[in-house]
């Protein structure tokens, strides 16, 4: 890339709302030249998603809104009998709320869909099935991006079924996820409870995958990488944990001196980001990182917000009429005061993610 298109790319503004294809690829170009990094918050409910979109507008942020299967299924409800229905029609149902809200917030929004093993493929092509629909109506995918985490199988099987779906998604103009290495932790039923006694030489990324994968999928179109350095879903006792960002800078190292590219040309996904050292994080950005995924910390804020206001209120928890002094509970039982201290609670979550990730103020949505 030239001096110029650096420059422009640099300054580029987009139209707030969701983001595909060469927009997408501004924003995470963007990140990686500015050196910051977007929150990728796993969502179940309007709830969920509105909190995450205010709480971007409210910091002047881009930021990235992720389903998880089970997220989806939620989404749907879990009344409904047929779960991997469900699985694909909350998707697509968050989806379309996505897109109808998200300009009204005025900051961009990467769409994007979570951890898929061999088991979820089909509903990864499911959600494609839609995405073409959708495509064909309004010129756009329905997700900017998808994940495959393929990374328990065969790397060569890994990368053949990434290409296979990568060709499908890039005609939209969508981007694709891959994980090589293992996250350790267990997420929505993917992956195991972390061992700490285990060998975890897996947890940390090979740079030649990361090659393997680059040659492979680099031309077919848009992918990034959920690389391991030691990085583990969920929150566990501080120290049983050890972070090592320096293991991306080798990757991109490895890609950059085979392909005569520029730094960090790989986009990197930070997953596990809950519970880690600030320091950490900021690392991990320099090398590339443009995605960091947060769940179990702002599912804590969600739920914290509502045991706090509950512990306030406890009696409007167990009367609709104070059986004392006939106060009347309904400003306090009502679904929506808890909920929206549960929203307001994620929100403050996620201010502190966007500071820092270093992504505050940094939003390229212009009305
Ligand atoms: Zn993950």
């Amino acid at each position: 890339m030239g001096e110029a298109a650096v420059q422009s790319k640099s300054s580029a503004r987009l139209k707030p709302g969701v983001v595909t294809g060469e927009d997408y690829l501004t924003l995470v170009e963007a990140c990686k030249a500015g050196g910051y990094a977007l929150p990728a918050v796993n969502v179940t409910g309007t709830n969920t998603i509105n909190s995450v979109l205010e709480a971007a507008a409210k910091n002047k942020a881009d930021v990235i809104i992720q389903l998880s299967n089970g997220g989806a299924q939620f989404y749907a409800g879990q009344g409904l009998s047929d779960s991997s229905a469900a699985k694909v029609l909350g998707a697509v149902s968050a989806a379309k709320h996505v897109h109808m809200m998200a300009e009204h917030y005025g900051v961009c929004v990467v769409l994007h869909t979570d951890h898929a093993n061999k088991k979820l493929i089909p509903w990864v092509e499911a959600l494609l099935d839609h995405g073409e629909a959708f495509f064909k109506e309004t010129g756009k995918p329905l997700y900017s991006s998808h994940m495959l985490d393929l990374s328990e199988e065969p790397i060569d099987w890994n990368l053949d079924e990434c290409a296979r779906v990568l060709k499908r998604m890039a005609p939209m103009g969508m981007s694709l996820e891959i994980e090589l290495g293992v996250t350790g932790g267990e997420e929505d039923g993917i992956g195991g409870e972390f061992d700490e006694s285990a060998d975890n030489s897996k947890l940390y990324t090979q740079p030649e995958d990361v090659l393997q994968a680059f040659d492979k999928l680099n031309p077919i179109g848009s992918f990034s990488v959920a690389a391991s350095f030691g990085n583990v879903h969920g929150v566990y006792k501080p120290g049983n944990v050890k972070l090592r960002p320096e293991i991306l800078k080798g990757s991109q190292e490895l890609v950059a001196r085979q392909h005569n590219a520029g730094p960090n040309p790989l986009n990197l996904v930070f997953h596990g980001g809950s519970g880690s050292e600030k320091e950490k994080i900021s690392e991990a950005v320099t090398y590339g990182v443009f995605k960091m995924n947060i769940d179990t910390d702002t599912q804590f804020a969600f739920s914290e917000a509502v045991g706090k206001f509950v512990e306030e209120h406890p009696k409007a928890f167990k009367y609709q009429i104070d059986p004392d002094d006939g106060t009347p509970f309904k400003k306090f039982y009502d679904p929506r005061k808890w909920l929206r201290a549960a929203e307001v609670g994620m929100a403050e979550r996620l201010s502190e993610a966007f500071v820092d990730l270093g992504s505050k103020g940094k939003s390229l949505a212009q009305a």
